[in-house]
């Protein structure tokens, strides 16, 4: 049997998600409570954590290699940024990558699982809560992700991705207590999902357009420090496999910094840079074409 093509959207999406949604509000719920059991310890794991789920994970991993494969890596790295990402609790790797690669397709237009032109909470946080579009399985998403379908550690991550939170929080429990908790899993994962989900919503509606994508992707430095550099949007729309966002000196790009490390220790390679210089190329069908100038930015 065919397996039926998705449909992306706010049209597609009607309904309550129900499971997310009570997960969402717990979060939401927890998150708040922190606010009652202040303790510096518990402050500084939550930050630790959401480097290690928002920079390692979600912009190294999920976003950066998995996603558009703007660098190469041992498949031992590969795995433990993966492992890291699902700590920021947004779904596995299959998921992720499938639901990001629609996105880039068809940015700002028919069928983007969330475009701020179908609403802005829509695109910030109603296209998770709302439909069963966000719960296809492994087999449905795999024909958008391929290459990690075949992965059975991505396939069992993607499966399995709630779990390194509950393990995380476990660990918290038991040599921190109540705050550990609260601060290092509701608090931190929260946060860092509106940071993300600031990604869709507000770098796809304010903020200054370097290149003139056929998006609505746009530059944001303030999206950008939340997100470990994600937010030189408009710079990553005109050129996504470029490992590196933030592409002039200012643009800061923790991310791109992580990569860099990596590169120094030998532990990434073939890594693809865009420079501002670069118009936007396209190909003979008007489709914008990756660039893969290798090593052009020192
Ligand atoms: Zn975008
Ligand atoms: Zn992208």
């Amino acid at each position: 049997m065919a397996t039926p093509l998705l449909a992306y959207g706010r049209k597609h999406q009607s309904g309550v998600n129900w499971i997310t949604t009570i997960a969402m509000t717990a979060f939401h719920i927890g998150a708040i409570a922190a606010f009652f059991y202040i303790d510096l310890g518990a402050i500084v794991t939550s930050m630790l954590l959401w480097w290690v789920a928002g920079s390692l994970g979600i912009g190294m991993a999920y976003h950066r290699l998995l996603t558009h494969r703007g660098y190469k890596t041992p498949k031992s790295v590969e795995y433990f940024l993966t492992a890291c990402g699902t700590l920021a609790l947004e779904g596995g790797p299959i998921f992720w990558v499938a639901t990001h690669r629609i996105h880039h397709q068809k940015s700002d237009r028919e069928g983007d699982p969330h475009s701020p032109r179908e609403g802005r909470w829509w695109s910030h946080m109603g296209w998770i809560i709302t439909g069963k579009g966000m719960h296809h399985d492994a087999t449905v998403l795999g024909r958008y992700v391929p290459d990690l379908a075949r992965d059975p550690f991505h396939v069992a991550l993607s499966k399995w991705h709630w779990t390194s939170n509950v393990v995380v929080g476990l660990l918290l429990l038991a040599f921190g207590g109540i705050p550990y908790v609260l601060w290092g899993i509701f608090f931190r994962v929260t946060f860092g999902l509106h940071c993300t989900w600031l990604v869709n919503s507000a770098t796809h509606l304010w903020g200054s357009r370097r290149f003139l994508t056929r998006d609505d992707s746009t530059n944001n430095w303030w999206v950008a420090l939340l997100t470990f550099g994600e937010g030189w949007h408009n710079n990553h729309h005109a050129h996504p496999t470029s490992a590196r966002h933030g592409l002039a000196w200012y643009e800061l790009d923790m991310n791109w910094m992580g990569i860099s490390v990596l590169k120094a220790l030998g532990l990434a390679w073939d890594v693809k840079l865009a420079t501002i210089a670069q118009a936007v190329p396209h190909d003979e069908n008007d489709q914008p074409v990756l660039v893969e100038t290798e090593e052009a930015v020192a």
